[in-house]
């Protein structure tokens, strides 16, 4: 398949109401061992993303797209979050190498520069009880299933799999990174919301890849 900034700005789009959705739910995650405001946090950024995403010329190239959601994202979130998604678009767009349009393989790069921009922005390592707990399994299992020759839909299948299982191990976490921190054992039994929003955005993308190969591979 191949991709360009017209089917960014969809996904942009799809993103910003997948969170939407889940925004008072993400809200109630960090309610229990943050400070309840990650849901208005990933919604006013992937919002912000999706609408300078959507206003920019379609001509232009992917990596201009990702760096203006960058941009968006940290001016729309005062939360840590902010940076850390910041960081994932800006490594989205020095992947994309100023393509004009991106093969199935750029595409799994992005995904996996994302992933890496987030764990190096936020120096968290798995099992921190963090959002790199969805992120870094995601992206390694893509990659792995894209090496061993998968079609890209269940590349980013197995990526969104292996999301939600990194999410669901946070909640027998300790967590050594953020607000979290501070408050020892009694995060024990609640998932990372992090890696709630992360599960959110990587099922979001595999969609995403589904529908663009299903449209490149049925004609
Ligand atoms: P804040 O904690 O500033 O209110 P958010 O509520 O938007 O920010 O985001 C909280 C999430 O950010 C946590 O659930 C965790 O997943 C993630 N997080 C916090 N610190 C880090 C870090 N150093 N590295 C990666 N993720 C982090
Ligand atoms: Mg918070």
């Amino acid at each position: 398949m191949t991709l360009t900034t017209e089917d960014l700005q969809r996904l942009f789009a799809g993103i910003a109401e997948d969170i939407a959705a889940e925004r008072d739910h993400l809200c109630e995650l960090d309610g229990a061992i943050g400070d309840g405001d990650h849901g208005l946090a990933m919604d006013a950024g992937c919002q912000a993303a999706a609408k300078a995403v959507g206003a920019i010329d379609a001509g232009v190239a992917p990596t201009t797209a990702f760096n203006v959601a960058a941009k968006a994202f940290l001016n729309a979130v005062g939360a840590s979050s902010g940076p850390l998604y910041a960081t994932a678009f800006m490594r989205a767009g020095a992947a994309a190498k100023d393509k004009q349009v991106l093969s199935d393989d750029d595409f799994l790069r992005v995904f996996a520069a994302m992933a890496q921009g987030i764990q190096e922005r936020g120096k968290a390592e798995p099992g921190e009880k963090t959002m790199v707990d969805a992120w870094k399994p995601a992206a390694d299992a893509a990659l792995d299933a894209w090496q061993s020759g998968k079609p890209l839909p269940q590349c980013f299948e197995a990526g969104e799999r292996a999301a939600r299982a990194g999410c669901e191990a946070t909640s027998n976490m300790t967590a050594a990174k953020g607000r979290a921190s501070r408050l020892g054992d009694r995060v024990i039994g609640h998932i990372d919301p992090g890696a709630a929003s992360a599960v959110i955005i990587v099922a979001a993308i595999a969609k995403f890849a589904q529908r663009q190969w299903l449209s490149h591979h049925t004609s």
